[in-house]
């Protein structure tokens, strides 16, 4: 079993929390640059494969430019997040709009940027259109499910007939149909399967469902598709025992597929994408927190300063985070502890049981692999507050690139002409 190491020690963890008090994110823009040339590395064969970071992920415009500076670009699925991109110089087709119950106004947004806009319904034909006064863009992405059961080699990964997002087969093929009635000429394919995935043959196994259905659209309509998006869900190691995904077995994988399938039809000039948020982000960033209490009742409780509005998983999807008691990395884990925060949630545990060597109050806690769904799903129940996120630069600096809340933010939207509570945003007037 695999120790898992933070990517940064104690002392570097001080000093920056001597500027920036904890609790805080954290993230390395080695490890980020990293994994978008494994990624890159693993597609190179096909040369238009671009990975278009799924913002939710992690929506800081810092890392979202370093990203765009190793060739990424967004995937986004809200005009906000598209604001984002594009104040992080992405742009044209560099952008995609990967959304669900979209408000008409997101499809004008994306237009106007130049987006490739991915269609998760039928009726979106006729909203897009609405929406864009007939003049659609000549390329259009439709969302797939497939329905029923997706397996992998270690059995079913995922269950698309009972998730909301994409259409049916015949939905697909009607709406390329009307599409192209309409005017548009090239069509990329999308879907979403499974999530968080371990296994080296998700993508493969997703991408010959992609390439076959691409086929038959070419074949049956004679259109064009140029784009197949294999969107995210490649997992991470979040356990010491969990073996992490091998990008460039995944990518090889792939590209068996596709010179089984799209190359024999004629269709070796289509190009890939990937919206990978997790994979890219998860691991390169973790939270940073101090033990401010320790109880002992029927549990030994350690009391930390963040809470599970920095870091919701364990909470709400009883997620595992590794942890490390900074100072003590490779230390036997002798007691036996739950890590909690301050909401009034009993969910609000971030480990219960969890074998740790001994903690004492004031030791940093760093809990790995929050760099992706972390910050970003973060919440202000209780009244807390948002934290800092940080960047530990390549060359040993840290860069602040959020700064923490403050009770002015949260008091923030009750601040507006007629409201009685304005001054509550302003604490110093
Ligand atoms: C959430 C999401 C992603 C990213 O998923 P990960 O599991 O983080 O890789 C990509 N595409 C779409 C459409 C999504 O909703």
């Amino acid at each position: 079993m695999g120790e898992k190491l933070p990517f940064v020690t104690r002392d570097q963890l001080e000093r920056a929390a001597a500027q920036w008090p904890t609790p805080f994110h954290v993230y390395s823009e080695k490890l980020i640059r990293e994994r978008a040339r494994a990624l890159k590395a693993a597609f190179s064969w096909n040369p238009g494969f671009t990975e278009y970071f799924a913002v939710k992920a992690t929506p800081n415009p810092t890392i979202v430019s370093i990203l765009a500076e190793e060739g990424c670009g967004c995937d986004c699925a809200t005009a906000t997040e598209l604001t984002l991109a594009n104040a992080c110089g992405v742009r044209g087709e560099r952008i995609m709009l990967s959304s669900n119950d979209t408000p008409d106004e997101d499809y004008r947004r994306a237009r106007d940027l130049g987006a490739i806009i991915n269609l998760d319904s039928l009726d979106m034909v006729d909203c897009l259109s609405r929406a864009l006064d007939g003049r659609l863009p000549t390329m259009v992405c439709l969302r797939f499910n497939p329905g029923g059961n997706f397996t992998a080699s270690n059995g079913i990964i995922g269950e698309p007939e009972d998730s909301k997002f994409g259409m049916t087969v015949e939905q697909v093929m009607e709406a390329a149909r009307r599409l192209s009635a309409m005017g548009v000429t090239e069509f990329g394919l999308h879907a979403f399967l499974a999530s968080n995935t371990q296994v080296e043959d998700y993508y493969p196994r997703l991408a010959r469902v992609l390439f076959e259905l691409a086929v038959r659209l070419s074949r049956d309509l004679g259109v064009h598709v140029r784009l197949v998006d294999l969107s995210g869900g490649i997992g991470i190691d979040y356990r010491p025992e969990d073996v992490p995904v091998g990008i460039a077995a995944v990518g090889e994988g792939v590209r068996r597929v596709y010179e089984e399938v799209l190359v024999p039809a004629g269709m070796g000039d289509v190009a890939l994408a990937a919206e990978l948020g997790r994979w890219m982000l998860a691991p390169a960033g973790g939270l940073v927190t101090r033990v401010i209490h320790e109880k002992v009742t029927y549990h030994d409780y350690l009391g930390v300063d963040a809470c599970a509005s920095n870091l919701m998983r364990p909470a709400v999807y009883g997620a595992y985070h590794h942890i490390t008691v900074m100072g003590h990395e490779g230390e036997p884990a002798t007691k036996r502890y739950n890590v909690v925060g301050r909401l009034c949630e009993n969910s609000d545990q971030f480990a219960r049981d969890r074998m740790l060597p001994e903690v004492h109050i004031g030791d940093l806690l760093f809990i790995h692999d929050a760099g992706a769904h972390g910050y970003s799903m973060g919440y202000n129940y209780n009244g807390t507050l948002r934290s800092a996120e940080l960047l530990l630069r390549e060359d040993g600096s840290f860069e602040l690139i959020r700064r923490a809340e403050t009770p002015a933010d949260y008091f923030a939207t009750l601040d507006f002409p007629g409201s009685r509570f304005s001054a509550l945003a302003h604490p110093e007037g």
